[in-house]
This record gives C-alpha cells, structure tokens and sequence, in this order.
C-alpha cells in the first residue's frame, strides 16, 4: 500500500512521494497571534498533526515548520481593513508600538503551545515569528519587482496577477470578481481586483524597507518562511480551507515568480471548518471557544481532538456541547476498557495494523481507523498484553494518551463531596447538587451519572 492524500491544487487523491527520497518538507501556517486560539483554529494544527504522525508512522522523516502571523495581517484576507495586531493592541488599552505589538503576540503565542501541548499536538521543528522575518520578505518582493510583477500604488507595492498566466490554479481559475466590483472601489488604484498586496506603507509605525516603510503583506510572509527554510520547493502545505482563494494562492503566485516557475509544493491539504450552530467560528467577531473553556465544562479536552477524529478532516463539523459529552463518555470508556487490559505489553497484532495503515494511508481515514480500538477490545482471540501493544502503535498517530495512561486514585474530599453530592439529588436539591459539581470540576474531576451511580473520573 502507499499513501495517498487529496491535493487541493488536483481536487483529487494523489499517491504520496517526497522530493527528497526520505524527509518529507512540511510548512503549516499558524495562528494571528492577536486573541486566543479558539477549537476551531486548532482543527487545522490537529490535522496536521495527524497528517505528521501519520508520515512518521510510515518511516518518514519530518521538517515541519510553522509560522506566527504577528505582524501584516488585514481583517480580510484581501488587504483591506483594520491590521488584526492593530485592533489586538486597541482592545487592551496598548499604545500602537512595535515593541507592544511584539509583546501581544508572545504573550497569545504561549497560550498557543499550551493549547497544543493539551491536545497532544506535537510542535513543529521549528515555530518562527514572522516580525523575524522582514529581511527575508524584503528580499523576495525586491526579486518580485526586478522580474516585472510589481507595481506601485499611493499605499504599498502590489502584485500584479496578469503577469502570471496561470494565477489562480489552486482555486479553480478566476475569483467572481469584476473590475467593477466593491473590492476595486476599496483601493482604485490596483490595476486588476485580485492583485495583492506585498508590502504597505505605514508612516506611523513599521519596518524601513527600500520601499518605504510599513508593513510586509500577509502572504509574503509565508512565501519567505517557507522557502527560507524548506527552499524554493516542498513537499507539504497545510492551512484551514478558508487559505485556499487569496492567502495560498498569493503564496502560489509569489514564491513561483521569483523561482522562475519551479512548481512550489507538492500538496496542498486543506482542513474544513468547525461550525458552531451553522455560523463560522471566528476570533473576529468574538464567536469562539477556547480549548480552556471546555475544562469549565467538565470535560478533557482531548475528548476534543477524540471528537475531531470521528470526521474526516475534509468534512466540516458542528460543534454543540452535546456531541463534544458524547465524545467524552466513549473516550472515557474507552480508557477503562485500556485500563482493565493489565500491565504486561504483548505484541501489535498485524492483522489489526493492517487495518489502522491502510485507512489512514487512505487520505487519513480517522472515522475508519478509530473504531479499530473497540474491535481490537472486544476481540476475545487476542491476549490482553497483544491488545494493548497494538493500541499504543494506533496512539502514536491518534494520540490519545493511552501511554500515560494510570489507574486515577480519587482523592478523599473528592469522594466525600460525591456523596454529599448523591443526598442532595436525593432531596432534589438541584442547585446544592450542581454546586458540588461545579466544586469536584474545578478540583479536576468530572462526575458521570450513570445507570450504576456516579462515575467520577479525572478531566
Ligand atoms: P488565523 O489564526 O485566523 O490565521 O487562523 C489559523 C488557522 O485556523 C488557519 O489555518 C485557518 O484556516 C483556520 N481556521 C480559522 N477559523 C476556523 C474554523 N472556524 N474552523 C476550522 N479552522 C479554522
Ligand atoms: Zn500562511
């Protein structure tokens, strides 16, 4: 069998080989570090880390690196509007400065690996600040414009797509966009209406540059992170499929004109969208959920990324705190079930492993791999010590956390507060009964009622 992943720039699956016989390059882009990631942006760091493991699990090797959008990014993915760090600043009382611009991002950055760090994320080789990367940014544009593909216009130096025959392949050809259209009146200036901005001019505040000084634009910095330390082609590029129409593209654009149209990346693979109740998720508009609020609710946040695994990373999914408690209790059973399999670690069982390879080898076919673990539980013809090796190969690609995994002793006060607990559901004391509740949840344990009495567990 051999891996095959869709490839946005065919629309179809493409059987998976690196340029390079053994390592296989690979750029994410990273979050706009001007609020807190919400679950929805984490689905994109999931997948590609699924998509990481997966490669690993197949004996490759792996550079994968990531930028930290601190810098250049609009509040649409076009280049207009209010500069993202800019309203990030405004929002907390912080004078508009380089330096507090550098602060803000650092300080959102560190809540990010947390986030990763909670849903067994694994971190990229390397994780770089796009404000460390101006000199790279400026060489690429200065490229850019010694080739003939940029312009200049009263507020930046631009990029003009009619110089590039073939803009656009990632998205299907041509945007629905007319000359005339709204986005034309935003900058009348730019010659076409897809033309993008590479670098913009800021008196105020921004970086000198022999342009001017100002800011980078949002999709050099990618081009110039990504071919710095991959080179002018590789093998991997990830993002949420909302990158797919300007950011990639751009990227496309940029990164194959200053090459002389070496093709840039092999595959494309794009995530969709987690919806809350049909709306988009959004830092934005404040529409979000961080993964810290889901421990509020009682529930790990690895339920989360159990949850994300269900769907394929191509589906879009609606999130509701319904489906997320559903996830918990399975993986929760899920984690008995491992539990209760003993000590000794066996051997993986091959016809098992077959299984887990040729699903996620088929575009990473999580909903098919995972319910492999029940198969595997209830298979009464495996030894307990052979089911737990091959659950522990699975989880170096799910990665669950059966490893460290341990029998959870609840604490005294714990259990006496359930108690205190189940007299009050006695008297239907609802109020008392989920004032305990909210006390064991901050305490870190989350309370089940289940047919047999209260379950509680660890979150
Ligand atoms: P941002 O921090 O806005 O630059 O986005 C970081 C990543 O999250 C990008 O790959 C986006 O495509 C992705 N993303 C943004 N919103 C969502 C969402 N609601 N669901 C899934 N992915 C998202
Ligand atoms: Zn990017």
């Amino acid at each position: 069998m051999s891996l095959k992943f869709y490839n946005t720039l065919i629309r179809e699956k493409e059987i998976f080989s690196p340029i390079d016989s053994n390592e296989v390059r690979m750029y994410s882009c990273g979050p706009t570090v001007y609020n807190y990631t919400h679950i929805g942006n984490l689905r994109s760091y999931v997948f590609a880390d699924i998509l990481r493991r997966t490669l690993k699990y197949n004996g490759f090797k792996i550079k994968q690196v990531m930028n930290i959008t601190d810098i250049g990014h609009l509040s649409s993915d076009a280049d207009s509007g209010e500069d993202k760090m800019t309203k990030g600043l405004l929002r907390e009382g912080k004078e508009l400065t380089l330096k507090n611009m550098r602060e803000l991002a650092e300080f959102y950055t560190e809540s990010f690996k947390e986030d990763l760090k909670t849903l067994n994320i694994e971190m990229p080789n390397g994780l770089y600040f796009a404000s460390d990367y101006v000199k790279e940014d400026i060489e690429l544009i200065k490229k850019l414009e010694a080739k003939g593909f940029t312009y200049k216009t009263s507020d930046g130096i631009y990029f003009n797509i009619l110089k590039m025959p073939d803009y656009g392949a990632l998205w299907g050809g041509k945007r629905n966009w007319n000359k005339e259209g709204a986005r034309v009146a935003e900058n009348s200036e730019k010659k076409n209406p897809e033309d993008f901005a590479l670098w913009k001019f800021n008196e105020k505040i921004g970086f000198e540059s022999p342009f001017g000084k100002g800011f980078p634009g949002w999709h050099i910095e990618c081009s110039a992170m990504s071919m710095n330390f991959l080179g002018e082609q590789f093998d991997i590029h990830t993002g949420g499929i909302d990158l797919i129409p300007i950011h990639h593209t751009n990227e496309i654009a940029q990164s194959e004109c200053a090459s002389d149209k070496k093709p840039f990346v092999k595959f494309w693979m794009h995530s969709e969208f987690v919806d809350t109740g049909g709306e988009k998720m959004a830092k934005s508009t404040g529409n979000f959920l961080q993964i810290k609020s889901l421990k509020g609710k009682n529930i790990s946040p690895i339920a989360y990324r159990f949850w994300l695994l269900m769907a394929n990373y191509r589906t879009k999914v609606n999130f509701n705190w319904e489906v997320l408690e559903g996830a918990e209790i399975a993986l929760k059973r899920l984690y008995k079930l491992y539990l209760g399999l003993g000590d000794k670690v066996g051997k993986v069982n091959l016809v098992y492993q077959n299984k887990f390879r040729e699903f996620l080898e088929d575009d990473l076919d999580t909903p098919r791999a995972l319910p492999l673990l029940w198969d595997i539980i209830k298979n009464e013809s495996i030894s307990p010590a052979d089911k737990k090796a091959t659950i522990l190969d699975f989880d170096k690609v799910l990665g669950l956390g059966f490893e460290n995994l341990k029998e959870e002793t609840i604490p005294e006060e714990i259990t006496k507060l359930v108690e205190k607990r189940e007299e009050a559901r006695k008297k239907h004391d609802w109020a008392e009964s989920d004032r305990i509740r909210g006390v064991t949840g901050e305490a870190g344990y989350s309370i089940d009622d289940t047919s047999s009495g209260p379950e509680i567990n660890k979150i």
